[in-house]
């Protein structure tokens, strides 16, 4: 029986089995439904799918999504990774998971800014109670309550670039019955591995290093097998999943992870001990630099660093920074970083940080340097310089701390 156009049109194209070599990288996709031989079959899938990873609906990811999967763990050297919208869709799911209405998590103080809105907005009226320690760690035994079922930590920290002791506050919060979940978005994996370090949990915005091209949102969370139930359920109840396209593009990314962050650390390190004989600079952020607070943590626990400094200039004029940023040609003025481009933001420390007195003027210069050649970066930063000279000149602070020559 011949059936009609529009039903052999719905029925054609579903083979994806060709005859002939294998692609090296994973089909894409695109999927909502996923057909069953039987009932049965689909009830016996049905009943596995909870635990087992299977391809039953696109709601519950498919086969791209699985690859990507799969490519996150190994970078975690966890137990196993769903994906999500956006990093900041990833940070809530994880406090959504494991603290409950009643309950408390503890934020480190350099937390990602709208996680911390999260938690003064929506978790508070949810009943789930925050409070923020210090950047370093120092202060998380006094915090800790008898309540407390997440430590919260960012290591390094968004924007100044903090470290802490990530096993010694792991122990203090497993001691306490607490789980420990780490933003890493920063160590992208390479970096930086938190679950090796003690936590349960580990979330990185993919947006950033992972993707590396500024053209894919996605956030990804892996847990340790113990912490994985939990995360698993959020996720499903949620209905959190990926495009295919773009967890696609986060594949492509991740395949020159090693080769690009190679590069930005190099040239951040190039740009750092340039500013760092700047006159107009008062300090440098990055916990790579031999006289940074946090290079001693930064040695031990990290593998290298990537294309982010901060830095605050000596002027006290509230113009200075600005224009310096404006001035910027090669730099763009955007959110985000990661990808293959530089970018500046000037960000106010004393919204940012609610614990640790920010005596420092409040405003950091945060640049990302991307892959440009390093010496155009420095012309275009040097022309930004000659743009504030005046200010500079005329009202500028002229005794405020300077670091000490490169030494690496
Ligand atoms: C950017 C960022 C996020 C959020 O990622 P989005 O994909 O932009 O939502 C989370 N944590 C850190 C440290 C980030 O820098």
């Amino acid at each position: 029986m011949t059936h009609s156009l529009p039903t052999r049109l719905a029925h054609a194209g579903r083979t994806s089995n060709v005859a002939g070599g294998q692609p090296v990288n994973p089909p894409v996709v695109r999927a909502s439904t996923v057909l069953f031989e039987s009932v049965a079959q689909q009830r016996e899938m049905r009943a596995r799918r909870g635990h087992d990873r299977l391809f039953t609906y696109g709601a519950r990811g498919n086969p791209t999504n699985f690859a990507l999967e799969d490519m996150v763990t190994m970078l975690e050297g966890g137990y196993r990774t769903r994906l999500f919208p956006t990093g900041l869709a990833a940070a809530a799911m994880v406090i959504l998971s494991y603290v409950r209405p009643g309950q408390h998590v503890l934020l480190p103080d350099c937390v990602y800014e709208p996680v911390r809105n999260l938690a003064n907005g929506f978790l508070r009226q949810h009943g789930i109670a925050t409070d923020f320690y210090a950047a370093d760690g120092s202060d998380v035994p006094a915090r800790l309550r008898p309540e407390t079922r997440l430590v919260y930590v960012e290591a390094p920290g968004s924007l100044a670039y903090e470290m802490c002791d990530l096993p010694a506050v792991a122990a203090l919060a497993h001691a306490h019955g607490a789980l420990v979940a780490a933003d890493n978005t920063w160590g992208s994996g390479l970096l930086y591995r938190p679950l090796e370090l003690g936590a349960d949990i580990s979330l990185m915005a993919a947006t950033k290093y992972l993707g590396g091209h500024s053209d894919v949102m996605m956030g990804t969370v892996c847990t340790t097998e113990g912490a994985w139930a939990e995360l698993s359920a959020t996720a499903d109840a949620f209905g959190m999943t990926v495009s295919p396209d773009d967890a696609y593009l986060v594949q492509r990314g991740i395949r020159s992870l090693g080769a690009r962050l190679a590069q930005h650390q190099e040239s951040a390190i190039a740009v750092a001990g340039w500013l760092r004989e700047r006159p107009e600079v008062a300090r440098i952020f990055c916990p790579a630099l031999p006289d940074d607070p946090n290079h001693a943590l930064w040695l031990r626990d990290c593998h290298g660093t990537n294309g982010l400094l901060s830095f605050t200039l000596r002027s006290t004029a509230p113009v200075a920074a600005e224009r310096f940023v404006d001035s910027l040609q090669l730099f763009g003025i955007g959110a985000s970083w990661g990808g293959f481009e530089s970018l500046a933001v000037l960000a106010d420390m004393r919204r940012a940080r609610s614990v640790t007195e920010w005596s420092e003027r409040g405003q950091v210069i945060r640049l990302h340097i991307g892959l440009e050649g390093v010496g155009d970066l420095l012309a275009d930063l040097e022309q930004a310089f000659s743009a504030i000279a005046d200010i500079d000149h005329d009202e500028g602070d002229k005794n405020g701390p300077r670091v000490d020559a490169p030494h690496w």
